[in-house]
């Protein structure tokens, strides 16, 4: 397949994307293709990377009200409820959600996802469903589990054994939650383990961390610690890390190049943060998201994921990534040009870089993973969260939809655009 006339997120304009046997052959102004080569002519149409969600819970998606809502709104709440629903879970209706979850994704041009699935449960009722789900999806969408143990790795009693079980079914990654743990000791601790068990096994880290307000809780300094001491460079992540908006700025400036040291990913929550931090303020109400463009100065790899979905956490939520990025940029105030690329790379590139996906991005050789926005560039995709023309999975067409024709009145838009596609 030939893409003619495409935009890229770079801002270079009609430019050609050949694609081969599921990969980008290459890319360039009016590029030569083999005899009989079907063409799509993007029409100056904004050309993406497949979007990318680095924090996601699929476990809990879409069960929004089972068996109750969250009342308070608040984070330990959304835990204790999610703990009465685990007791009424079937794999069957995990399994359905999930799927129905993974097609609203692809609808939006989301090709892979890093969830989370909680082993806390002697049963591994969900660890099972996710499996399946992660196999039944593979040729339209990647699915990266990570094991994580929701109700405390030392505060749950068979947590680790059931953790290190679901490493064995095949989850890839290793969780945590130090925060939850009953003392910010214990916190240290599971954090030693798990680290320990990551390097033992040559897996991947992506703990929740310091999931709130307070400026005491550290764990993102005990986790970056151990990610240096093992040698886990650009393997760990610290997910959330919302103490980081409250923590004292001197302590802050001797953490974050720590960081960058361990080359420690970080995955910020926007939509979450938002709602669920800051709920024990007053005013003036912290917005509780990380230190999102201090970590990216200072050369951190910074993605946004989208963590809820209408779960006992967030009511809200569509597997809209231009949504994330876009609550992103307005939580951190990033609004210049340069920091609205920024927003839009936390959502593609950046959170490949999270899940260690080496072959995406718009470069040859990558997997033709690729989503044809209604859109002139990066700030107007995030402005209008553009409508995704075609979905391509390694050069097949999975996904698509028709111009939303009211866009063409929008002020700003070029009048002779014809946004009629060739298919
Ligand atoms: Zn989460």
């Amino acid at each position: 397949m030939l893409i003619r006339h495409a935009t890229l997120p770079d801002g270079r304009r009609d430019i050609d994307v050949l694609v081969q046997d599921g990969h980008i052959a290459a890319i360039g102004q009016r590029l030569a293709a083999p005899e009989g080569t079907p063409e799509v002519d993007a029409r100056g149409q904004l050309l993406a990377p497949s979007f990318v969600d680095a924090h996601f819970h699929m476990d809990s998606t879409l069960s929004y009200g089972l068996p109750r809502v969250n009342a308070s709104g608040t984070l330990l709440e959304g835990i204790a409820l999610w703990g009465e629903l685990k007791p009424q879970l079937t794999q069957d209706a995990l399994v359905e959600r999930a799927l129905q979850y993974c097609d609203w994704a692809v609808a939006k041009g989301l090709l892979a996802i890093r969830s989370h699935v909680d082993v806390c449960d002697d049963r591994l009722l969900a660890v099972e469903a996710l499996l399946q789900v992660k196999q039944q999806v593979a040729p339209y969408l990647d699915v990266q589990l990570v094991a994580f143990p929701q109700d405390g790795l030392l505060r749950s009693p068979n947590a680790l054994a059931n953790l290190k079980r679901a490493l064995d079914k095949g989850v890839e990654v290793v969780g945590g939650i130090p925060h939850f743990e009953r003392t910010m000791a214990d916190g240290a601790e599971s954090i030693r383990i798990l680290c320990e068990l990551a390097a033992e096994r040559g897996l991947r880290v992506d703990m929740h961390c310091d999931e709130s307000d307070d400026p005491m809780s550290r764990h993102i300094e005990t986790l970056t610690f151990h990610t240096q001491r093992l040698g886990l460079h650009g393997r760990v992540t610290g997910s959330h890390l919302t103490s980081m908006h409250s923590m004292d700025n001197y302590y802050v400036s001797k953490l974050i190049p720590l960081m960058a040291e361990a080359q420690v990913h970080v995955v910020a929550n926007p939509l979450i943060n938002i709602t669920l931090q800051g709920r024990h303020d007053t005013y003036p109400r912290r917005r509780g998201m990380t230190r999102v463009p201090e970590l990216m100065t200072a050369g951190l790899n910074v993605a946004f994921g989208q963590d809820c979905v209408m779960d006992p956490w967030y009511p809200l939520g569509s597997a809209d990534m231009l949504e994330v990025a876009q609550m992103g940029l307005h939580v951190a105030q990033m609004t210049s040009p340069a920091q609205i690329a920024a927003c839009f790379d936390a959502v593609t590139v950046n959170a490949a870089k999270v899940l260690g996906i080496e072959h995406h991005g718009l470069k040859p050789g990558a997997d033709a993973n690729l989503v044809l926005l209604q859109a002139g560039s990066i700030v107007e995709a995030v402005r209008l969260r553009a409508n995704r023309l075609v979905v391509w999975r390694c050069g097949k067409r999975v996904a698509g939809s028709a111009p939303v024709v009211s866009q063409l009145e929008l002020p700003g838009r070029p009048a002779h655009v014809d946004w009629t596609l060739a298919r």
